[in-house]
């Protein structure tokens, strides 16, 4: 393989040029949803092994110097850093700053939200996977529903909206009686095939509900009509009975949109990734707390997207799910 480039856009090998940075913020979090941790959690990073403010900020800075536009704050609960509003003001004030955007639970939003939106946060996504509260203590084995729809109320009364609420689509689930709750109260909604990244590694193709099963659950209630133009972002949308309400979905993994990805990771222990199904990361963080300069970490971020594969290659004979789970990539 060529030398990567030391100048210019944020560039692999396939001419993919990354503009969307996501950041995990903390891994720690305070549901279990099943297709992502056990219910006894996980072991947590420790506070030294996690970026502090400032370096965080002196990453982010580089990241936007490369090209990075458009920035989502993640997880682990992106809530539960204390500093969380704190750091979206200082990523607001670097020069060139990016669109701040946020994926939460949406359980403490209801106080955060409109600090939030204060600070520079310009557009968040909520996850919600259900309707019922019995069936949200079954997928997340907390009872915090109501948290939620909270969370979700305080978002739009902050002017974040148009309010996302993300939804990994789940057997036992009709997404069509998501999709009405949605519209009812003016949340967009986005479903996602659940992926082969729970700390548990029990996903098989028989627990996830697929692209065509969705669409085929919502066409049995609502007429779907598709929206062109979707340009690299991964939801292939849908007007709701003739528009203007939209509905997405975004099939990872029955029609995977790798050949359009713009996106690269940082994870809270500071370390880049190119993919959130990479086999290997490079370490910022350590080579930061060495000394190394602003040119050498850029150099490590531009060696790490230039080592990014063509795809995530879940299905084929020689897939391996990555160690670190989703909580703790950033999803
Ligand atoms: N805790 C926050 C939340 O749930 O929104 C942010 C982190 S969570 C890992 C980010 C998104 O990844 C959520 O929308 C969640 O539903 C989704 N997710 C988690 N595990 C997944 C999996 N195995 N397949 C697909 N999506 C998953
Ligand atoms: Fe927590 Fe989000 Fe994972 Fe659920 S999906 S356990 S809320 S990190």
């Amino acid at each position: 393989m060529s030398a990567h480039p030391s100048s210019g856009p944020l560039v692999d090998t396939f001419g993919r040029v990354a503009t969307d940075l996501r950041v995990s913020v903390t891994d720690r979090c305070n549901l279990r949803c099943t297709y992502c941790m056990p219910a006894e959690g996980l072991p947590w990073m420790s506070k030294p092994e996690m970026l502090s403010d400032d370096e965080m900020v002196r990453l982010i800075g580089l990241f936007v110097q490369l090209g990075i536009t458009q920035l989502r704050l993640t997880g682990g609960e992106p809530l539960l850093r204390r500093s969380l509003v704190d750091l979206v003001r200082r990523f607001s004030e670097l020069p060139n700053a990016p669109r701040i955007a946020l994926t939460t639970n949406g359980i403490g939003l209801d106080r955060l939200a409109q600090p939030l939106a204060d600070a520079g946060l310009s557009r968040i996504n909520v996850s919600l996977d259900t309707v019922s509260s019995e069936r949200f203590l079954q997928l997340t084995r907390r009872d915090r529903f109501a948290d939620v729809e909270r969370g979700l109320k305080a978002a739009t009364d902050a002017g974040l909206a148009p309010v996302k609420v993300n939804a990994v689509a789940m057997p036992g689930e009709d997404p069509a009686d998501l999709l009405a709750w949605c519209l009812d109260r003016g949340y967009e909604l986005r479903f996602i095939e659940q992926m082969p990244l729970d700390a548990q590694h029990e996903w098989s193709r028989a627990t996830m509900l697929s692209r065509q099963e969705i669409l085929d659950s919502l066409g049995a209630r609502f007429s779907l009509s598709t929206v062109e133009n979707r340009g690299s972002a991964p939801a292939e949308t849908f007007y709701v009975n003739g528009g203007p309400h939209k509905v997405g979905v975004i099939a990872s993994v029955t029609a995977p949109f790798c050949g359009a990805c713009d996106r690269v990771r940082l994870t809270a222990d500071g370390q880049v990734r190119n993919c959130l199904f990479a086999r290997s990361e490079n370490d910022l963080r350590g080579p930061m707390r060495d000394g190394a300069s602003d040119e050498q970490l850029v150099d490590l971020i531009r060696l790490n997207m230039w080592g990014k594969a063509r795809g995530h290659g879940i299905g084929t004979p020689d897939f391996v799910q990555p160690d670190r789970p989703m909580s703790a990539i950033g999803g």
